[in-house]
C-alpha cells in the first residue's frame, strides 16, 4: 500500500493539461496586443464573472485581501471603528481593518457549519455599544470552506444596527444559497483567485462584486489611486490594485470549466460524506444551498486523534491540511486588538480540525484510496 504515489492535495497540472489549447490562445492573445494592465481580457472576465453570480457590476482587483480593503475604503473604515468578522478564518479577513486603523471584533462560530455565529454576532454587537469605545461599522460574514455564511440572518442585524456588511466569499465563489449564487448577498461580495481557491489563477488576483453603481465607481477609482475622470486627476487615497490582463486571460479560460470542476468537487464531497459518515464527523451542509466545496474539513474527537489521522493517513500517500491550527483571536499579530474574549467553539475547532485532499481532478481510484485510509485510522 505505500507502494503507491501519494496523491496530490492540489493539482493544478492535472488541471492545466485540460485547458491547454485555450490557455495558449488565450495568454498568446496577451502576447499579441501588450495591453498587459486592464487590457480587454479584463472587461470580459468582469462581464463574465457578474454574469456568472447575476452581480450588477464586477470589478476585477489584484487579490481577494486587496478586494476586502478597497471595500472597507470606500466606506470609510478606519479609525474608532469596530468591525465584527469571525475568528475562525484566513488571516486577511481581520488583518484588513486593521491596515486600516479600525479595530476586528471577533466573533465565534457555529460548531456544526463553522459560519458565524449569529447569536454571538449580535451579542458582541451589544457589547461594543455598551462599552462605547468604538462604533460599529461593519459585518464582514466569511462564507467558509465553500458554504455559505446565514446571510438572511446576517443581514437582518446588520439593518437593524446601521451596519455595512461584507461578503468574504474567497472560499465560496459559485456556492449558492436559497436558489441564487452567492455575490449578491451583501452590499459588496469580494473573493479571491489564488491558485488554490475553487476558481484559482496563475498568481494572484480578485474581485469585487456589488448591486450599487457607486459603490462599483468607487471600487474602480480605489484600485487606480483613486483616480478621477482622467488619469492624473486623484479624487482619493487609493491604492494599486488592479488585475493583470494576463491573470484575466487564464481565469477566461478557467471560468470555462468551472461549473463542471464545481459538479466534480460536489460529487467527491458526496462520496466522502457517504462513506465517511459514520467513521467521522463530516461536513454538516448549510440548509438550501449549494457548497463551492473548497475545503472538505472532517472533524476528529481530539488533538491526539487527529495526529494519529493524520500520520496514519501521511503512511498510506494521503495528504492532510489543517485549517485552521489557531483562531485568529489567539494569533500574536491580533492579541493587541482582542478584547479578550473566549471564543469556545473557534478554539476547539483549532484542536481537531482536518481537511481531505478535494479538487476536481481527483480520481474515482483516488477518492476510494483516501476514503479506505481514513477508515483504517478511525479509531
Ligand atoms: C484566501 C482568502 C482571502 C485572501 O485572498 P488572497 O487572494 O489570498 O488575498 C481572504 N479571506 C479568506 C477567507 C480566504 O480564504
Amino acid at each position: 500500500m505505500s507502494a503507491a504515489k501519494p496523491i496530490p492535495f492540489l493539482d493544478l497540472k492535472a488541471q492545466q493539461a485540460r485547458i491547454a489549447a485555450d490557455l495558449r490562445s488565450r495568454i498568446d492573445a496577451v502576447l499579441a496586443h501588450c495591453q498587459f494592465v486592464l487590457g480587454p481580457e479584463v472587461v470580459e472576465l468582469e462581464q463574465k464573472l457578474a454574469s456568472f453570480c447575476g452581480a450588477k457590476h464586477c470589478v476585477s482587483v489584484s487579490s481577494g485581501t486587496d478586494a476586502l480593503q478597497i471595500a472597507m475604503m470606500a466606506e470609510g473604515i478606519g479609525r474608532g471603528d469596530a468591525v465584527f468578522l469571525p475568528a475562525f478564518t484566513y488571516t486577511a479577513t481581520a488583518e484588513v481593518p486593521l491596515v486600516l486603523g479600525a479595530t476586528p471584533v471577533f466573533v465565534d462560530v457555529d460548531p456544526s457549519t463553522f459560519q458565524i455565529d449569529i447569536a454571538h454576532l449580535e451579542a458582541r454587537i451589544l457589547q461594543v455599544k455598551h462599552k462605547g469605545e468604538l462604533r460599529p461599522r461593519a459585518i464582514v460574514g466569511v462564507d467558509l470552506f465553500g458554504q455559505p455564511a446565514d446571510w438572511p440572518a446576517i443581514i437582518d442585524i446588520a439593518t437593524r444596527h446601521g451596519l455595512f456588511t461584507l461578503d468574504d466569499c474567497a472560499q465560496s465563489f459559485g456556492a449558492h444559497l436559497h436558489g441564487k449564487p452567492l455575490g449578491t448577498q451583501a452590499d459588496a461580495t469580494a473573493t479571491s483567485f489564488f491558485p488554490s481557491k475553487p476558481l484559482g489563477g496563475y498568481g494572484d488576483g480578485g474581485a469585487l462584486f456589488t448591486e450599487s453603481d457607486e459603490r462599483a465607481a468607487l471600487y474602480r477609482s480605489l484600485r487606480t489611486h483613486g483616480e478621477g475622470t482622467t488619469r492624473y486627476e486623484v479624487l482619493r487615497t487609493g491604492m494599486n490594485g488592479r488585475l493583470d490582463t494576463l491573470q484575466a486571460a487564464i481565469l477566461l479560460s478557467k471560468l470555462t470549466v468551472f461549473q463542471e470542476e464545481l459538479d466534480a468537487r460536489a460529487r467527491i464531497a458526496a462520496i466522502y460524506s457517504q462513506r465517511l459518515g459514520n467513521a467521522v464527523t463530516v461536513p454538516t451542509l448549510v440548509p438550501d444551498s449549494v457548497a463551492a466545496w473548497a475545503i472538505y474539513a472532517i472533524l476528529l474527537p481530539d488533538a491526539a486523534a487527529r495526529d494519529r489521522m493524520q500520520a496514519g493517513l501521511k503512511a498510506a500517500g494521503v495528504p492532510s491540511a489543517i485549517y485552521y491550527p489557531r483562531p485568529l483571536h489567539l494569533q500574536p499579530a491580533y492579541a493587541g486588538a482582542h478584547d479578550g474574549a473566549r471564543l469556545p467553539v473557534s478554539e476547539d475547532l483549532a484542536t481537531r480540525i482536518m481537511a481531505l485532499p478535494l479538487h476536481p481532478d481527483l480520481t474515482d481510484h483516488d477518492v476510494a484510496r483516501i476514503c479506505d485510509a481514513v477508515l483504517a485510522n478511525a479509531a
